[in-house]
């Protein structure tokens, strides 16, 4: 495989591009693997990367029905942040930022990781209180994170509107290291990177049923034949609860919603940073894309649906949300908005576990967070499953958290899917 550096693009730029290697091949299926993922997205693809690299596991099948990297992975606003407090996932999420800190030089592919900091703005003396709790918690274990004042965010981030009698800027909660990559690369860099290793990705194949022999799996059904496999790994976001059935079970403490993004026309630069503005249902983030776009979202669409598209009521949602915080970008011109099905689980953390079937394994439960986690997901979930036991970091990530009363519930916010972000 050619590795992308200055000389080859150099060299190509001369030779008229011709001597470059498809990232990855279109395989037929082998007989049998040692394990199969279903699902090439971010979790997917990251956990076949490091499967093979990490574990030296390389019979593995990342099996897809559309494209890879065609769900949430290609859908979502790109924010990296590890700004969480309780045990559990404030090791996970640091643990993924510093691979995101690595991640191009991993890979060998740009990722366009930008830690332009994180910015949460307070609204309220209790919201202070709250961020500084959070954030000092985490500058105590090992992250980052600082408290701004009024005078410091007006310097930083001169275009929000600080005279908003309804929701007054009090300051902010930020987060230096965060920032936002480009998620596109993110999914060709891990496919790249897996299939470099021996990895077969197995794209257009809509796995259809999941077989079991005699209390273990055997393999999955595909849209395109049977593909046999050791172990099988779920890792299917928004579509989990429906691969969860395939395997006979009934319910997850899964619901799965959909959340829109919109991109604006490109602009001068006008943001450097991520802002996030949150009081009660309103909900609104923003970044500046590199192509100049203003990229933003909001709250999920308040409805459960497997869709992959919004609806409007939530566009004049996030739109109102918009020209409250930032007026400036009231007359800017909406280019696109889309959607993607988010995996919501009922505490708001994931689950990265083993199920009552020996050899079937599960991922999901992201909900608004998938694409920053994704590295440690991808980390963790090739050690669990090569070494059939969690890592003591996601031993609490488990789907009997919800029995055992040890759920990880980060906002407070309780079993109640549209809370949880
Ligand atoms: C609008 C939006 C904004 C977001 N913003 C952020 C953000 O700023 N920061 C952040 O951290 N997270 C964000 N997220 C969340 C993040 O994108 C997801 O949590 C994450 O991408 C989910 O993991 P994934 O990439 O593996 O999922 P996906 O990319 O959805 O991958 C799952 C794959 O499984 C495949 N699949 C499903 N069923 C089958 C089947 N039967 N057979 C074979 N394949 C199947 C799907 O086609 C899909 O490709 C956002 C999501 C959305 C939609």
């Amino acid at each position: 495989m050619t590795r992308y550096n200055a000389w080859n693009v150099f060299k190509n730029g001369l030779t008229g591009q011709k001597g470059w290697d498809r990232a990855w091949r279109d395989p037929e299926p082998r007989s049998e693997y040692d394990v199969i993922i279903v699902g090439a997205g971010l979790h997917g693809l990251a956990t076949a990367y490091y499967l093979a690299k990490e574990h030296g596991l390389k019979n593995v099948a990342v099996v897809e029905k559309g494209w890879l990297g065609g769900g949430n992975a290609g859908r979502n606003t790109t924010i990296v942040r590890s700004n969480y407090m309780l045990p559990g996932n404030r090791q996970f999420y640091e643990k993924s930022l510093s691979l995101w800190e690595n991640l191009t030089n991993e890979l060998n592919y740009n990722v366009m990781f930008s830690q332009r900091a994180h910015i949460t703005l307070l609204h309220s003396p209790a919201a202070r209180d709250a961020a500084a709790r959070r954030y000092n918690t985490m500058r105590n274990t090992g992250s980052d994170g600082e408290l701004w004042d009024l005078a410091k965010l007006k310097k930083e981030v001169p275009h929000l509107n600080y005279n908003n009698s309804r929701f007054p800027i009090m300051g902010a909660a930020v987060q230096p290291r965060a920032g936002n990559a480009r998620h596109d690369a993110v999914a060709w860099g891990y496919a790249r990177g897996a299939d470099m290793q021996g990895v077969d990705i197995l794209q257009n194949r809509e796995v259809t049923a999941i077989k079991r022999e005699n209390g273990r799996v055997t393999g999955v059904e595909t849209s395109r034949g049977f593909i046999k496999g050791k172990k099988v790994a779920l890792a299917v976001a928004g579509n989990s609860s429906r691969l969860w059935q395939m395997a006979g079970f009934n319910t997850l403490p899964i619901e799965t919603h959909k959340l829109q993004a919109f991109v604006s026309e490109p602009l001068k630069p006008l943001l450097d940073q991520v802002v996030v503005f949150g009081v009660g249902h309103a909900h609104f983030y923003i970044s500046q894309s590199d192509k100049g776009g203003m990229v933003f979202g909001g709250d999920i669409d308040w409805y459960k649906s497997y869709a992959q598209r919004g609806n409007l009521p939530l566009v004049q949602d996030v739109a109102e949300c918009a020209v409250s915080m930032m007026p400036c970008i009231g007359r800017v011109r909406l280019l696109r908005h889309w959607s993607g099905v988010m995996d919501m689980s009922m505490d708001g953390s994931p689950f990265i576990c083993k199920t009552p079937i020996d050899n079937l394994y599960l991922n999901a439960g992201w909900n608004y967070g998938g694409f920053k986690a994704s590295p440690a997901s991808g980390w963790y979930f090739s050690d669990l499953i090569a070494n059939d036991r969690p890592d003591p970091v996601i031993a609490g990530h488990t789907l009997d958290r919800f029995q055992r009363g040890y759920i990880i519930d980060e906002r407070g916010a309780g079993p109640d899917p549209k809370l949880h972000g």
